[in-house]
């Protein structure tokens, strides 16, 4: 990882192959136009390391050092498309900052991101793209996000993109009544991405997918 910003890097082509990444999306059933748009919008190459940045168009995962990855573009539609499924939200939560490339989509949508990563190295440079891109919507904390973010909560929306055993209950304190939670559940041979509502009934589970992430981890390094 040189932490150099590739902004341009790519260059032309980088237009028309993200185009087609937001065509193969929609061939694979995302069907929000805001979701398409800002996935449209996103430099993905710009967030990955230099090396990589020819395969940023490709839908999949991708190494970003301290053994970590840039989530897959479909997954990172289908998690922003549950979330925002009910409507506009203004402030969400997002755990597992990691290259910034979810939480940049996240702040083409949404008025507050507030984002939390455990490993000190990644969120700055995810803070220096994002600030170098433009965004000025999004706050960083550098923290075990399992405990969420709590002088700032509650929250609308609360995206979680490592993979917990259980989901955290800070998590669940921190979200507004009817608030949406989504989040990959599971160990290292399985994991479900599941949406949680917070409703007067009670919390309500919904099933999105199979998945893959790394783990939610405790601790800060
Ligand atoms: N959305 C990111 C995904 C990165 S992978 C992207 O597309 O780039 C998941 C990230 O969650 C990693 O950066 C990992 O360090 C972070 N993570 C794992 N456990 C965490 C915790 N308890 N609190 C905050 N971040 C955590």
């Amino acid at each position: 990882m040189t932490g150099k910003l590739n902004l341009q890097g790519i260059g032309m082509t980088s237009r028309r192959t993200r185009t087609r990444l937001v065509q193969r999306l929609r061939d694979h059933g995302i069907a929000s136009e805001l979701v398409l748009d800002a996935i449209n919008e996103t430099p993905r190459h710009a967030f990955i390391d230099e090396a990589l940045a020819h395969r940023a168009y490709e839908d999949i995962a991708l190494p970003i050092g301290s053994n970590q990855t840039i989530s897959q573009p479909y997954i990172v539609a289908r998690m922003t498309e549950a979330l925002l499924a009910d409507g506009p939200i203004d402030k969400v939560l997002e755990v597992g900052t990691g290259s910034g490339y979810q939480t940049a989509i996240l702040a083409k949508l949404i008025a507050r991101v507030y984002t939390v990563e455990r490993i000190s190295q990644l969120l700055t440079r995810a803070k220096t793209r994002l600030g170098a891109i433009g965004y000025r919507n999004i706050f960083f904390k550098h923290a075990d996000g399992s405990m969420g973010w709590r002088e700032q909560g509650p929250f609308e929306a609360i995206m979680v993109t490592a993979s917990p055993r259980m989901i955290p209950d800070a998590l669940l304190e921190q979200l507004v009544p009817d608030g949406r939670l989504v989040v990959p559940i599971g160990n290292n041979r399985h994991q479900e991405l599941v949406l949680i509502r917070n409703t007067a009934k009670g919390i309500e589970q919904t099933y999105l997918d199979a998945v893959k992430f790394v783990p939610l981890l405790g601790g800060k390094t």
